[in-house]
């Protein structure tokens, strides 16, 4: 139902019984082959892609949001992550040799990469599908079971995967588990895990963190952003008007990486605002529209009162509003909101928007610039518009943010291959890459001596400054 969080909560004696099932069927999991698991995650993607319609009704109807963002975004993201972890799975998880110093040549060492056990997700509402399902996907080739918390407003989307993987067949039954429940029920979740991935607010993440830390269990959090757009004077404006349009209002503005502060210098400042100005009046909205509509609804009545405080708060200390108004209360429904002539201080240039809210500034130079966006407790994904590429990527080394474009935004979640996190108040730790996948094993150092076979290693008792010479000649050749 629009604007009410779904009221089943496990109780946790269920959370703990799913626990023990979820264990049992990593047993098995983790004695299948790497080559079985990537044949059965293609097959559980092969069945899931020819449902997208059905998968993607059921996102558009919980969320709200257009058949093009379900489609695009959570189910095209889906299918490019799959690709990506199938080609690399052996490469980043098969034994791995390691390189050693010739002195141990009698020697083998390698490192093998270890399921954790049982991982625990926590997930939130606004990529109901994709966050789950490409997190689940690695931490299940890695040979671990999944225990899912999907965000209370959004439970149905992971139930369909649940249901999914089982009616499958594929999987040991029980491998992938989905949790009901708010913020308790996640705390039950990293309370049993043996890893947990929060995807969410900060509160709940240093929540997760310190039941992590309690447990010495790994934890990453990926948390929220407030990614600041750098548009430089030589900027290739249509483009950049087109990046701040989709940036700022896909999915609603109910994006971690959403553009929400725009840093304008001064020649492009108005030609850019009166662009962007005409642009946003051709956006079509409808809550859970089709193909033909580009943003769709908000998801929790408390984005409405948060969004209209800081229009407000812009207003008061004379900003210009543009849009911004309650079309449809009931279903949620805000039209997109441009705040021009944007100051630092504003709530809209701090606060997290998440919802259909840019806010743009002019800026004297480009330093200025920088300087603002990394004045943010926030870490995430950042951007910087330039015609000179060289100078872009300068622009961007400058900027503390896990995730930088340069003439780009948004796309670095779909090239698996780069890593996806943030720093400071955004979290810690990073999905996708190399690491995103050994992640969701622990590194097991093997070192095997195979010859000679009785013979003891000379660095071995009984001591003598005439071993304690000969280490030292030895260790400098190696
Ligand atoms: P949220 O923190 O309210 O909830 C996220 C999940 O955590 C839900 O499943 C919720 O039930 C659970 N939860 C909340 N408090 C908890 C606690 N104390 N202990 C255990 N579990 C708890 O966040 P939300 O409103 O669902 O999501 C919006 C936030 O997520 C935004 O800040 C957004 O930027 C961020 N986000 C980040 C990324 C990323 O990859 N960095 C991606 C999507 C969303």
């Amino acid at each position: 139902m629009i604007g009410k969080p779904s009221a089943a909560e496990d109780a946790p004696q269920a959370i703990e019984e799913k626990f023990r099932l979820a264990r049992l069927a990593q047993a098995q999991w983790r004695r299948t082959s790497l080559s079985q698991r990537v044949a059965a995650l293609r097959g559980l993607w092969s069945e899931i892609d020819a449902a997208r319609d059905e998968l993607a009704e059921v996102i558009r109807e919980e969320t709200g949001k257009t058949l093009t963002d379900a489609w695009g975004v959570e189910i095209d993201g889906a299918a490019l992550l799959v690709k990506h972890y199938a080609r690399s799975a052996h490469r980043l998880l098969q034994e791995q040799a390691v390189p050693k110093p010739w002195l141990l040549i009698n020697k083998r060492a390698y490192i093998r990469y270890v399921p954790r056990g049982v991982v625990g997700l926590i997930t939130p509402w606004n990529m109901p599908f994709l966050i789950p399902f490409g997190d689940a996907v690695c931490a299940l080739l890695a040979g671990n079971a999944v225990v899912l918390k999907p965000s209370e407003w959004a439970t149905r989307t992971a139930l369909y995967l649940e249901d999914r993987v089982r009616r499958s067949g594929i999987f040991p039954a029980e491998l992938l588990q989905v949790v009901q429940g708010g913020p308790k029920a996640g705390a039950a979740v990293a309370d049993r895990s043996d890893m947990v991935l929060f995807t969410g607010s900060l509160a709940g993440g240093k929540d997760v963190a310190q039941r992590a830390a309690a447990r010495m269990i790994p934890a990453v959090l990926e948390l929220g952003g407030k990614h600041p757009m750098i548009v430089a004077r030589d900027a290739p404006l249509v483009r950049a008007v087109q990046a701040a349009l989709w940036g700022a209002y896909a999915n609603c503005g109910q994006m971690c990486v959403g553009v929400q502060r725009i840093y304008v210098e001064r020649p492009a400042y108005e030609p850019f605002c009166e662009a962007l100005a005409e642009q946003l009046k051709t956006l079509r909205q409808a809550a859970g529209g089709g193909f033909d509509t580009d943003i769709g609804r908000l998801m929790l009545p408390e984005q409405l009162e948060r969004i209209a405080r800081q229009l407000e708060d812009a207003r008061a200390r004379g900003a210009r509003v543009l849009g911004g108004a309650e079309v449809d209360r009931e279903n949620l429904v805000l039209a997109p909101a441009l705040i021009l002539d944007a100051k630092p201080e504003m709530q809209v240039m701090r606060e997290e928007a998440f919802g259909p809210v840019a806010a743009v500034m002019p800026v004297a130079r480009v330093e200025e610039a920088v300087a603002l966006a990394n004045d943010s407790p926030y870490g995430l994904a950042a951007s910087v518009w330039t015609r000179d590429l060289r100078r872009g990527e300068e622009i961007a080394a400058a900027l503390e943010a896990g995730t930088v474009g340069v003439n780009d935004l948004g796309t670095p979640y779909a090239v698996c291959g780069l890593p996806f996190g943030g720093i400071k108040a955004s979290g810690l730790g990073a999905r996708h890459g190399d690491e995103g996948l050994r992640m969701f094993c622990w590194p097991q150092s093997v070192l095997v001596h195979e010859w000679s076979a009785d013979g003891p290693d000379p660095w071995w008792f009984p001591y003598s400054r005439a071993k304690a010479n000969f280490m030292r000649w030895l260790a400098r050749l190696s």
